[in-house]
């Protein structure tokens, strides 16, 4: 809802501006001995280091309930032992959950002679010298079995590159780089990734990312609608996440906005019926003119036919004017567009999950993946961060965010890598099987935004008697790119 502050954070730049987080050139002062101390880690290993828990349902379940991943390969044993897998896998982008600390940090269970974890020297080294706050910015799974309930991860871990100090959008400071080989309990490598972050001084960026420097003008409220007698139902309704159409109970015409007696048989009777909220686009119109300061702009106006056979005007959020089409599915967002009201606004529809998986003869080169929305809420952010085990304070806790130079809490990594396998999935069907997954993050997921998948097929050819697809996604906020990712799957030949 709040396009005005997301702006605000990269001011000057278009919304389409891509990943400005790793555009930098070199400022190259003073850093010399910090770089060669950092340099000399480079090669550094750690000893494996054994998760402390097995890969088990719970957390699999917990992790599909945060990222709405609905695939019942992972979840639902039935189906799971009659699909490709023969029995419950999990999501192939929790690779790196497994071994994740957890809450309390404690010393890492190895398998050998206890040596220092390969990155934390460097954070460390880097923290001293006063690069403390630290983002993502791109990560590689590959893929060599799925892990099972009761799989037990090990990790190892190498350092293998660290940068020169950079001036980058956020802030000046230095990228590096890991590979991580995870094996299971016969000691077979099940996976692989490349990790980087950045480690960078907080307010030595060109962006201003403190809530102060943003300088948010107060928000003028929006007209409140009047509420009668009649009109009550429906607004309580919204209240309680519910969208009540009135319906008459002499002949069931379903009436909306409420009216004071049937049109149709002239009964008073009327009850109401609960809307799934599902519709399509009857009609729409952008409102450029006049513009009042209590609306976000680009704002469009919409007439939803809903399921149900009515029609209702209202706003449609989290998309550009120019991809609006008629017939277009859409649904409900009860969103609070400020603390006393809460409006029933529509979002384009999360396109749904295939259950049929696709074939190779179903897709070609050049097919596009149907756009998918996906709200960023504070609960999607904190619900994946703890799901993926990660309770670094960014994504979680406002008043330390700001403290790191962040406006607010952002989406991690885990949990951007973890929507676009669901997207990916939800695309290809349940019996797709990941080779690999890359993900290059650019513009922070701030919460009270919409990201909007789409993508499309850059590879398909049969290789080894196997169909090969490689798939570009692209998700896209307020501010720009968040996330551009490719991955490279397997799917049935016939
Ligand atoms: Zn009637």
């Amino acid at each position: 809802m709040s396009h005005h502050r997301h702006l605000g954070v990269i001011p000057g730049k278009s919304p389409n501006h891509r990943a400005p987080i790793v555009s930098q050139e070199q400022s190259g002062t003073q850093a010399a001995t910090l770089l060669e101390r950092l340099r000399e880690t480079v090669g550094n290993s750690t000893t494996p280091h054994i998760s402390r828990d097995e890969v088990s349902q719970p957390m699999i379940r917990h992790w599909c309930d945060a990222m709405g991943d609905h695939n019942p390969a992972y979840t639902d044993p039935e189906f799971a032992a009659g699909s490709i897998h023969g029995g419950i896998v999990a999501p192939p982008s929790m690779l790196d959950t497994w071994s994740m600390i957890g809450l309390a940090p404690r010393p890492r269970q190895t398998s050998g002679t206890s040596k220092p974890a390969g990155m934390v020297p460097v954070i460390s080294m880097l923290d001293k010298a006063g690069f403390t706050s630290v983002v993502a910015t791109n990560m590689r799974h590959e893929y060599c079995r799925y892990l099972r309930p009761g799989d037990r991860i090990s990790l190892f871990q190498t350092i293998i590159s660290v940068s020169e100090e950079k001036q980058t959008a956020l802030g000046v400071g230095h990228f590096f780089t890991t590979m991580t080989e995870f094996t299971d309990q016969n000691d077979e490598t099940v996976g692989r990734m490349e990790f980087c972050i950045l480690k960078f001084k907080p307010g030595t960026g060109n962006i201003p990312m403190s809530a102060d420097a943003m300088d948010i003008p107060a928000k003028m409220p929006r007209p409140r609608p009047a509420i009668s007698r009649d009109t009550k139902f429906f607004w309580d309704g919204i209240d309680q996440g519910e969208l009540r159409i009135q319906q008459c109970q002499g002949c069931q015409t379903l009436h909306h906005p409420p009216m004071v007696r049937c049109a149709s048989c002239g009964s008073y009777d009327l009850g109401y019926v609960l809307s799934t909220g599902k519709g399509t686009v009857y009609s729409t119109a952008e409102v450029h003119h006049p513009q009042f300061p209590m609306f976000d702009y680009p704002l469009m106006a919409v007439l939803v036919e809903l399921e149900e056979g009515t029609r209702m005007i209202s706003n449609l959020v989290g998309i550009a004017p120019e991809e609006v089409e008629i017939g277009m599915p859409v649904e409900l967002a009860i969103e609070a567009v400020d603390p006393e009201l809460s409006l029933p606004l529509f979002r384009r529809a999360r396109p749904p999950r295939r259950t049929e998986t696709l074939r190779m003869g179903d897709l070609k080169v050049g097919d596009q993946m149907a756009p998918c929305p996906v709200p960023i809420t504070p609960t999607q952010i904190v619900a994946g961060a703890v799901a993926s085990r990660d309770f670094q304070d960014v994504h979680h806790d406002p008043a330390k965010a700001k403290k790191r130079g962040s406006p607010s809490i952002f989406m991690n990594i885990m949990t951007t890598s973890g929507l676009t396998s669901r997207y990916i999935t939800d695309w290809a069907g349940p019996n797709v099987i990941f080779r690999d997954l890359s993900i290059r993050l650019g513009v922070p997921n701030f919460p009270d935004d919409t990201m909007t998948f789409s993508g499309q097929v850059n590879k398909a050819e049969i290789r080894d008697g196997k169909g090969i697809v490689e798939v570009s996604v692209r998700g896209a906020n307020s501010i720009g790119d968040h996330v551009t990712a490719t991955a490279e799957l397997e799917l049935p030949t016939s």
